[in-house]
């Protein structure tokens, strides 16, 4: 990728907040103000595209790549185009590339430099994803920082870190659990969370507790 991408995308995400952050905010402060919107039902509004809707198209792509060997296969090759089969095309997702988790390795998705993220598979990014500790952690300590969101990689597991840009966005292909032989794609799709697609959890085994 060219140095003027990158200088450009330094530049769109360096600045503190940008015209439309800028009048999104000023919009949220005068329509709560005028009692219009409430800012709790914002808040669940945006917790609803960050960990419901968006990523369960995610979840989608990974219980088909589960179940469908031929479809695995096209989006490890060509991401976006295997994504593109279920409509899931659009902003910050033109360029995507899929990581396969494996018994030996662990794939970790961060942005170094702001909150590159895949939108049209993710929805929006969690907070800590954009915090600058998840972002410089990441690349120096993987395993300090899996270990601290309480999934630990045993020594024996390469760990893997994908820094994210602006032309090229990462989705982690976890591994599928034991115990759902048999599941249908859409039970599958269920228990595919969010985090387990940024590299930061596994999808855990039915029966198995949540983290
Ligand atoms: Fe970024």
């Amino acid at each position: 990728m060219s140095d003027h991408r990158d200088d450009e995308h330094a530049r769109e995400h360096d600045r503190p907040l940008s015209g439309p952050a800028l009048r999104a905010k000023a919009l949220e402060s005068l329509l709560v103000e005028k009692g219009l919107v409430d800012p709790k039902a914002l808040d669940e509004l945006i917790d609803t595209y960050e960990t419901k809707v968006g990523p369960r198209n995610g979840a989608r792509i990974v219980a088909r790549a589960w179940v469908d060997p031929a479809y695995r296969k096209r989006l490890l090759e060509d991401a976006s185009a295997a994504i593109a089969e279920f409509g899931f095309i659009g902003r910050q997702g033109e360029d995507m590339v899929v990581l396969e988790n494996t018994p030996k390795v662990r794939n970790v998705v961060v942005c170094t430099l702001c909150s590159c993220y895949p939108w049209p598979v993710l929805g929006l990014p969690p907070v800590w994803y954009k915090s600058a500790p998840y972002r410089a952690r990441a690349v120096i300590d993987p395993r300090g920082v899996l270990k601290e969101l309480g999934s630990e990689v045993p020594e024996d597991v390469e760990v893997r870190v994908w820094d994210s840009t602006a032309e090229l966005r990462y989705l982690v292909l976890p591994e599928r659990p034991a115990g759902t032989q048999g599941w249908s794609e859409d039970e599958l799709a269920a228990i595919v969370t969010r985090d387990a697609m940024i590299g930061v959890a596994q999808v855990k085994s039915p029966g198995q507790s949540k983290r």
